[in-house]
């Protein structure tokens, strides 16, 4: 931390609005035959004499050995390691050359947070392959981030998928947050389909085989977009890439890295079914709810996982879809212990991590989502719904520097859609803690509907035990 505050020091002295941006080219080669990369930079900070870079985090999945700096003769520069990266000494401003070796931990990524590298592939998140100036430290300092460009060396017909704009040969993140806040992947055996839908265009980039053929894949990621920019407006970005790529057995996983590139690694034997295509419009709408907008994670993630299900039942054609997904939240809300006493966002807040399935900001969040919609429905003699609510955030988001709505901007605008009925739902379920019953799912669904929507039948709570009665 100390190395950070003596960099946002440094960067402090010489700032000026006309400063030109400085400048950071990569170089990052892949030999195809190890899980190592080799990665090198040349940077032209024009202030300062000391450059500041931050290594990639801990648990990323990858670790920064043989780090070195020289100048643009190839004079070695004095390179000092700190908590969270390098400074490179520098007597006077000019070119900075480094370079490092980055080791991946794993073969295979764990999922789509993570990174992995074997000869045949590649898939991480950017943050875990640079080794490079803080994009928040700039933002702080309100010194330009440099403009960066990058190249990779890739073995005999691999092709990169990344979601940066390209300029020929060239990469050009628009950001630091760009450049760090993404994914790529690499292999011989991508194969890509582009599509524009919702005001954007999108890539789906596909490797392996699972159970579900290529043009499934990429009607549901389309009917996702769609869905999303007509429940909510035009996609925020212009360009989406999904990277679906297998990952190991018994992992499963999907996200949004950055803004527009959404990995999803699924395990080979993958259906695209409820959950996995359920989970594709999750990840989807979060171009809007995480994206364009930032609130509390009950909102971002379990609000984002209702209309998700709502949204894949309606390209469905089936409600009941949108009851399954309901009533296998409540089972998991159910098993939550401490449901009846702490909040979603008191447990944001003191419980932060930890397994989705029991988690209030995911199970009761989407129930949240349910109960709120359905009360509104009602409050308005359907006249608005919970979709209203969220365009209306939405907007009010992009007022804003940060994009983050409070929680009670999102109670008064629920409460100014849904009168007193949705007000005393939101005092219920969001800001209490009183227990959802399957009635008041039920009835909610009936709402949202229109039809009898009852819960599944109980399933026996541990067939195996069933199937082996106890000896006499
Ligand atoms: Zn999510």
């Amino acid at each position: 931390m100390a190395a950070v505050a003596l960099g946002a020091a440094a960067l402090a002295g010489p700032l000026a609005a006309q400063t030109p941006a400085d400048t950071l080219i990569y170089n990052l080669a892949v030999t195809g035959s190890g899980t190592r990369l080799s990665v090198e930079a040349r940077m032209i900070a024009g202030e300062g004499t000391s450059v500041f870079l931050a290594s990639p985090p801990a648990g990323a999945g990858t670790s920064v050995t043989a780090f070195g700096a020289s100048d643009d003769r190839g004079a070695p520069l004095l390179v000092q390691r700190t908590g969270s990266g390098y400074v490179i000494a520098r007597s006077r401003p000019g070119p900075v050359r480094f370079r490092y070796q980055l080791s991946f931990t794993d073969s295979v990524a764990a999922g789509s947070t993570a990174a992995g590298l074997d000869s045949v592939r590649l898939y991480a998140v950017t943050r875990s392959l640079f080794v490079a100036p803080d994009p928040v430290l700039y933002r702080k300092m309100g010194h330009p981030y440099p403009v960066v460009r990058l190249q990779f060396l890739l073995p005999p017909r691999w092709r990169l998928v990344a979601s940066w704009d390209s300029l020929g040969p060239v990469l050009a993140p628009r950001s630091g947050d760009d450049l760090l806040g993404g994914a790529v992947a690499a292999a011989a055996d991508y194969r890509l389909y582009d599509g524009s839908t919702g005001g954007a265009a999108f890539t789906v980039a596909v490797r392996g085989t699972r159970a579900f053929t290529d043009s499934a894949l990429v009607d549901l990621v389309s009917a996702s977009l769609r869905l999303g920019a007509e429940a909510f407006g035009a996609v925020p970005v212009p360009r989406v890439t999904y990277i679906s790529d297998t990952g190991r057995k018994g992992r499963t996983s999907g996200s949004l890295q950055g803004t527009s590139a959404v990995g999803l690694l699924w395990e080979p034997g993958e259906m695209l079914e409820r959950a996995r295509s359920h989970d594709t419009f999750h990840e989807t709408l979060h171009l809007w709810f995480g994206g364009a907008m930032e609130a509390e994670r009950w909102w971002t993630e379990g609000v984002t996982d209702y209309f998700a299900a709502r949204l894949y039942a309606a390209w469905r054609g089936d409600p009941r879809e949108l009851a399954a997904l309901c009533y296998e939240s409540l089972r998991n809300y159910d098993r939550i212990p401490h449901r009846r006493t702490t909040t979603m966002t008191q447990e944001a807040h003191s419980l932060p991590g930890g397994d989705n399935t029991i988690r209030l900001v995911y199970r009761k969040g989407m129930l949240a989502g349910l109960l709120l919609d359905a009360a509104i429905r009602r409050g308005s003699h359907e006249r608005a719904t919970l979709d209203d609510v969220a365009r209306r955030l939405l907007a009010a988001a992009r007022t804003h520097r940060s994009k983050t709505i409070p929680e009670s901007e999102i109670g008064e605008a629920v409460a100014e859609a849904g009168g007193s009925t949705a007000a005393h739902e939101w005092t219920r379920v969001v800001t209490g803690t009183e227990e959802i019953t399957e009635a008041q799912v039920a009835a909610a669904l009936r709402t949202v509907t229109g039809v009898e929507l009852p819960p599944p039948p109980p399933r026996p709570a541990n067939p195996k035990t069933l199937s082996k009665p106890p000896s006499p």
